[in-house]
């Protein structure tokens, strides 16, 4: 809001129409004309001076079983005569900057899964946004135009927000900040920072920094392996942040704001699935303040990699839980649809060749 009351004095006016714009943004409107309480002369002002960023929904998949929602989102530069594209048909020219959210419906409330960036650095071996590479960071008003753009598409409000989507959100960390910040201000959403989590697949610097700035928001990391070795043979990221390390900055992290913290570990058949794996588990994790999330790989065909079964998930489960260190089995929502990190995105570049 600070920044549009500027921008309000920029352009000649009264910081309070900052405020007022604010509050149209925030309700998801899309063009300066449905800002009823500006005057007409202020909207035309509008219109020569700025743009209402954000993005829109260009392809939708529904998960009829579970009412799971994979969109296809693209940034939107959209001028006062356009209007939104209907989800699920339009095809992109621009098939690269295209980036993903996932709806899914809780008994608690609605989640959206939120895209940091487009492309990913990390290069994770398993995973479909590492794929294409690297395209670019997503700024704070594009993750809040998933926000806002999945509830129109499905008509319904998101209480929750996870930060799995494509991308690394410690490798951008100023738009995760702000956009983290939108969600919560009190004119805003006023979303509880409970209701936030962030995803990393260990960027150490990052996990230091978000303990000082974010201490109630969950944090989850990508764990997938108990080895160095292991672990950097799937994700390259571990070279630089090894496991000792990380598994350092996640106990100062639970020793600094007293939160658990989530470590996914995504089961991969023949990979990290056997009993010496489960084993390295206990030894490794017994004792820490955390929850160990499982979940069965999606399968990416591009990567050779596949998922474990669902009922050897829950026999490792079971394990972990005797040990002491609580697990779950991610429950399986869109299982229809390609549920999996960069997945919609890599079949819609396949389809437009
Ligand atoms: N870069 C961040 C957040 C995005 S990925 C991170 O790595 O945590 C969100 C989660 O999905 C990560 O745990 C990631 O390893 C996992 N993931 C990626 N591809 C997957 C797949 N095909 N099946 C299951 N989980 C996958």
């Amino acid at each position: 809001m600070e920044e549009l009351k500027l921008f309000a004095v920029e352009i000649g006016e009264k910081p309070f129409r900052g405020k007022q714009i604010y509050n149209w943004l925030n309700q998801g409107v899309r063009s300066f004309d449905e800002m009823t309480d500006l005057s007409k002369a202020l909207r035309e002002k509008l219109k020569g001076s700025a743009q209402i960023g954000g993005c829109r929904a260009i392809r939708m998949q529904e998960d009829k079983n579970d009412g799971t929602c994979k969109i296809l989102f693209e940034a939107d530069t959209a001028t006062e005569d356009e209007t939104a594209t209907e989800a699920g048909t339009a095809a992109s020219d621009k098939p690269a900057d295209t980036f993903e959210g996932v709806f899914m419906r809780y008994s608690y409330g609605n989640s959206l899964c939120v895209s940091s960036q487009v492309g990913c650095k990390m290069g994770c071996k398993f995973c479909a946004s590492a794929l294409g590479g690297f395209v670019r960071d997503l700024d704070a008003g594009e993750m809040l135009g998933q926000v806002l753009e999945a509830e129109r598409v499905t008509d319904s409000t998101v209480s929750r927000i996870v930060i799995m989507g494509m991308g690394e959100p410690f490798d951008n960390y100023e738009n995760v900040a702000k956009f983290l910040r939108l969600l919560h201000a009190e004119e805003g959403r006023n979303m509880s920072w409970r209701n936030m989590t962030v995803s990393t697949s260990g960027l150490i610097p990052g996990i230091r920094r978000f303990e000082e700035d974010f201490p109630q928001v969950n944090l989850a990391i990508s764990l997938h392996r108990l080895t160095d070795e292991g672990r950097s043979k799937i994700m390259p990221v571990n070279q630089k942040y090894p496991l000792e390390q990380l598994l350092e900055a996640a106990r100062e992290y639970t020793d600094k704001t007293h939160r658990r913290i989530t470590f996914e570990y995504a089961l991969i058949e023949g990979e990290n699935d056997t009993d010496r794996d489960v084993e390295l588990m206990i030894k490794r994790l017994g004792g820490m303040l955390c929850h160990v999330n499982l979940i069965p790989l999606n399968k990416v065909d591009e990567t050779g990699f596949s998922g474990t079964s669902r009922k050897r998930a829950h026999e490792i489960a079971e394990r972990l839980e005797n040990a002491g260190i609580p697990a779950t089995v991610r429950r399986q929502l869109g299982s229809e649809i390609d549920g999996a990190c960069g997945q919609l995105r890599l079949r819609q570049q396949a389809e437009i060749g």
